[in-house]
C-alpha cells in the first residue's frame, strides 16, 4: 500500500465479508479487523486476493479485553505504576504520576535518562553548535571578513559535550528520582504474566505498567555489513578525529544532521539513501530546496540506491551500490548505519503479558496510549509515533492520566512540528500539500523563496523556501514547511497556526517583527494573493 486512496480499497474489501473493527494503515502496510461469528477464513483471504495488494503475514491478536475499573487491593502489589525504561516517556510519566500520589517504580537497564540527553538530541546538537561554528569561520558570505580555522580538536569538542550531558542528565533525570520519590530498579525488565516482571531474579508486582522502553539503531541486512567496523549516532559522537570521508548509510533526520555536522568539521560526506527524492515524506519543494542547499555546501546524496554489498580492505571501507542501472563504489575512511531505528521490545517478554506488537516490534496503542492488554500502556519511541523526545514526554503524560487518573484522554498528534538542525534548517509541521488533497481539503499553496525575505537577504544567505498549504473553503494554514535559517525556531508560531486553526488573514493580519526570519511566515502568508516582491519593507 502506497497512499490513503489504498486504505480505502483495502478496507471496501474487508467491509464486503462483514469484518468488525476494520483499521488499515497504509504506511505500516497492516490492517487489523475483528472476525464475527460464522465468517470463514477464507473468505477474507478471497477478498483480500481480489484487491491489487499482496499480503504477506496473518497473525492472530489476544482477545482486547474491556478496561478494568475494578479497585486492585493495594497490599498484593509493589507499586501503583510500573515504568519500564527511564527515558523522557518514563520521566514525564513518573512526574505526573506523583500529582496522583501514586507509588512509582522505575526500572532502567542502561544509564538512566536514556536516548535524548545521553546519545541524541542533547549531544547531536552541542556538536552541530560546534561544526557551525566552525564551517562560518571557515567560509562566511560577508566581503571584508577574513576568518580562518585550524583543525578541530575533537577529543576536547567531545570532553566538553559528555560534561554538558553528565550535568544536563544528573539535574533533569537523576536528581529528580527521590526529589519524586520514585523507587530506581537497575536492570532488565522481562514480563513473567500480566502482573509481574522480574529484574535481576527478583519479581515486581504492580497495578498498572508503562513500558517506554525506546528504540536503538536498527541496522538493514546489507550483505557484508555485519563484517565491517561501522559505526551508529551512538559511536560517532564519541569519535576522536575527524574522518576524511564519512560515507553514512541512510537520510532521515539523524543520518541528515550527522553528515552535515561531519561537513562542518572537515570530513568528505557521502550520503546513500534506496528511495528517489531525499526527505520523500516531505513536500517536494521542501526535498528540493534541502538537497541543493546541502549540496552546496559540499554533501553528495546518491539516491535511488540499490545494495550490491559491503567490505572492509584495512580500515576503508566500500560500498558497492547499483545506481541507474550503473554499479558503483563508495568508499571511505568510516561507515555509519543511520537506516532508522527499531522499538527496544525484544527483551520484554511481551507475549506474556498479552501485549500485542507491530512487524517492526513496536508496541501498538490506541488513542488512549493503552496496548492491548488494557492495564498495560506505553508512550514514546517504543511505539509507533513519531520519534521525537517531546513527543515521548507528551504521550508519558497521557498515558499516567488514563491508567492512573482514569481521565480517558485521547492524544492529539495532528500538530507535530519537526526540525532537521542542518543549515539552512529543514522544519515541518501539519499536512503536506498531497496530505491535504488525501484527506479531502481543497488545498492551496503559496512557496515563498528566500529571496523575497528580507531577514534572508541580510544574512546574504537565501537558500531555502516556505511553502503554506490552506484550505480555499475555509482559508485555514494546515501545513507550515520551511527549509531556512532559523526553521526551527519559526516553526513554533507554525505549529500554534496549524493547532488552532488560524486562517491566512490571521497571519497577515499579525504584525511581525521586521528582520527576523518568522517574517517570512507572513510574507508567506500574504503570497497567497499578493507578489511579495512588489510590496516596500515591513510589508503590509
Ligand atoms: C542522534 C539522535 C538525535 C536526536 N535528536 C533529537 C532532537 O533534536 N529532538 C528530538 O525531539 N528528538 C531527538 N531524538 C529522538 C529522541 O532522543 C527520542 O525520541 C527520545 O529520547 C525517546 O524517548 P523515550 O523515553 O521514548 O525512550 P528512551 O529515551 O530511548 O528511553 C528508553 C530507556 O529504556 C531503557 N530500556 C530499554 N529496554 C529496557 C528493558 N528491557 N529494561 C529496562 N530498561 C530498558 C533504555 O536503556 C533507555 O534508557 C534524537 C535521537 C537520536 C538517536
Amino acid at each position: 500500500m502506497t497512499c490513503k486512496a489504498c486504505e480505502i480499497h483495502v478496507t471496501e474489501a474487508l467491509e464486503k465479508v462483514k469484518l468488525e473493527n476494520i483499521d488499515v494503515d497504509y504506511q505500516s502496510g497492516e490492517s487489523m479487523f475483528e472476525i464475527p461469528e460464522g465468517i470463514e477464513e477464507k473468505s477474507i483471504y478471497a477478498a483480500l486476493e481480489s484487491t491489487p495488494y499482496k499480503f504477506v503475514e496473518v497473525n492472530e491478536l489476544p482477545e482486547k479485553k474491556e478496561l478494568s475499573n475494578k479497585p486492585l487491593d493495594n497490599d498484593n502489589y509493589d507499586f501503583d505504576i510500573l515504568l519500564i525504561g527511564s527515558g523522557s516517556a518514563a520521566f514525564s510519566a513518573a512526574i505526573k504520576a506523583t500529582e496522583y500520589g501514586a507509588r512509582i517504580g522505575m526500572i532502567e537497564r542502561g544509564v538512566i535518562g536514556g536516548t535524548c540527553v545521553n546519545i541524541g538530541c542533547v549531544p547531536s546538537k552541542a556538536l552541530l553548535k560546534a561544526g557551525e561554528i566552525n564551517k562560518s569561520a571557515v567560509q562566511n558570505p560577508f566581503a571584508g571578513l577574513h576568518t580562518s580555522a585550524n583543525q578541530p580538536d575533537m577529543t576536547e569538542l567531545v570532553q566538553q559535550k559528555d560534561q554538558l550531558v553528565n550535568k544536563l542528565r544528573r539535574e533533569k533525570y537523576v536528581d529528580l528520582i527521590s526529589a519524586y520519590d520514585i523507587e530506581l530498579i537497575k536492570g532488565e525488565a522481562r514480563f513473567i504474566n500480566e502482573n509481574e516482571i522480574e529484574v535481576d531474579g527478583k519479581t515486581y508486582k504492580s497495578k498498572r505498567f508503562l513500558i517506554a522502553t525506546g528504540a536503538s539503531p536498527f541496522v538493514p541486512s546489507i550483505k557484508g555489513l555485519d563484517k565491517v567496523d561501522y559505526l551508529t549516532s551512538t559511536s560517532l559522537l564519541d569519535l576522536k578525529e575527524i574522518p576524511k570521508r564519512l560515507t553514512v548509510l541512510g537520510s532521515g533526520f539523524i543520518a541528515m544532521e550527522l553528515g552535515f555536522l561531519f561537513n562542518n568539521l572537515g570530513s568528505k560526506v557521502t550520503l546513500i539513501q534506496r528511495s528517489e527524492r531525499l526527505l520523500k515524506t516531505y513536500d517536494p519543494e521542501i526535498s528540493l530546496s534541502a538537497e541543493h542547499a546541502l549540496s552546496e555546501q559540499g554533501i553528495t546524496f546518491i539516491k535511488g540506491v540499490q545494495y550490491d554489498g559491503i567490505e572492509q580492505s584495512d580500515d576503508i571501507k566500500k560500498v558497492f551500490i547499483t545506481v541507474n542501472g550503473q554499479r558503483e563504489v563508495v568508499e571511505s575512511d568510516e561507515l555509519l548505519v543511520a537506516t532508522g531505528r527499531k522499538a527496544n521490545t525484544e527483551m520484554l517478554n511481551l507475549k506474556a503479558a498479552h501485549v500485542e506488537v507491530g512487524l517492526r516490534g513496536e508496541v501498538k496503542t490506541d488513542a488512549y496510549c493503552q496496548t492491548s492488554n488494557p492495564r498495560i500502556y506505553a508512550a514514546g519511541d517504543v511505539t509507533d509515533g513519531p520519534q521525537y523526545v517531546y513527543v515521548a514526554a507528551y504521550e508519558g503524560g497521557v498515558a499516567i492520566d488514563n491508567a492512573i487518573g482514569n481521565k480517558k484522554k485521547e492524544i492529539n498528534l495532528s500538530a507535530v512540528p519537526s526540525v532537521i538542525f542542518t543549515s539552512p534548517s529543514i522544519a515541518s509541521v501539519g499536512l503536506t500539500e498531497r496530505q491535504a488533497i488525501e484527506k479531502g481539503y481543497e488545498a492551496k499553496t503559496s512557496i515563498l523563496h528566500l529571496d523575497a525575505v528580507p531577514r534572508a537577504l541580510v544574512n546574504f544567505n537565501t537558500y531555502g523556501v516556505i511553502k503554506l498549504v490552506a484550505d480555499s473553503r475555509s482559508q485555514k494554514i494546515l501545513g507550515v514547511h520551511m527549509v531556512s535559517d532559523q526553521a526551527g525556531e519559526v516553526i513554533y508560531a507554525a505549529t500554534l497556526a496549524v493547532k488552532y486553526g488560524l486562517t491566512i488573514t490571521d497571519l497577515t493580519d499579525s504584525m511581525a517583527p521586521y528582520l527576523t526570519m518568522a517574517e517570512g511566515l507572513k510574507l508567506a502568508a500574504l503570497t497567497f494573493d499578493k507578489d511579495v516582491s512588489k510590496l516596500s519593507c515591513c510589508a503590509n
